[in-house]
């Protein structure tokens, strides 16, 4: 099958209301091209240099998502153009994205990283960390950043039960948070999980976003 055929059938499988995230990294910009004739607009990359070749390359209303992790060093330079970025994974990297949105005059939506999965090289907030850090307060001050979510990668598994129960803890968790920081506030609707191998369950895990690379795009070569 095709690219545009990978993605439509992807897209068809989605309830009206999830957004697809098609994770690019590491395919070249004729197969995103592709999958930009068949209207897909939102791209996720993981990595800043390999990104900024591609906003050079591709039609200017791309959104673009930075789904990997970010290192404070580098977030001058996607605050031009980002649209959002996923996996904000601790206070420092929350005010250096504040301090390069407002020199770049914008608002920038991120979300939060939380750490479920049993890996321990996984980045992120666990969950008491994310509580902490919303009840001290500080984030309300960063003006040019727009919290709008959570975001997370269950373990890596066959086990369907256990990948279930990572989404189904995350998801509880954002209602939490949803009602204790953000009921009023409406662009906090955002639960980016789900991947390739385990979008269908994060659909039934209230997942509003989905990352998908390797269903539409193939094996990534490294
Ligand atoms: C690469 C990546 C994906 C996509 O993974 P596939 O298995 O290719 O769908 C999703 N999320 C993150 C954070 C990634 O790094």
């Amino acid at each position: 099958m095709s690219i545009s055929d990978n993605l439509l059938a992807v897209r068809r499988s989605l309830p009206t209301g999830v957004r697809l995230v098609a994770v690019s990294k590491f395919h070249p910009v004729g197969e995103l091209m592709e999958a930009y004739d068949a209207g897909q607009r939102i791209f996720g990359e993981s990595h800043v240099q390999e990104l900024q070749g591609k906003v050079a390359a591709m039609p200017a209303d791309v959104e673009w998502h930075f789904i990997g992790h970010l290192q404070t060093n580098k977030v001058k330079y996607l605050a031009p153009y980002v649209s959002m970025i996923h996996a904000v994974d601790s206070m420092k990297l929350l005010r250096e994205i504040d301090r390069q949105a407002v020199k770049n005059d914008r608002i920038i939506d991120v979300l939060l990283e939380l750490h479920i999965a049993e890996e321990e090289t996984k980045y992120g907030f666990s969950p008491d960390d994310c509580r902490r850090l919303l009840a001290e307060g500080e984030w309300r001050e960063l003006r040019h950043v727009r919290i709008c979510g959570l975001m997370m990668m269950a373990t890596y598994t066959d086990d369907t039960a256990q990948i279930r129960n990572e989404m189904e803890q995350a998801q509880s968790l954002f209602h939490e948070l949803k009602s204790a920081y953000f009921a009023d506030d409406d662009a906090f609707c955002e639960c980016s999980w789900g991947m390739s191998h385990d979008y269908q369950i994060a659909v039934e895990t209230g997942a509003t976003l989905v990352r998908i690379g390797t269903t539409i795009f193939g094996e990534r070569v490294y």
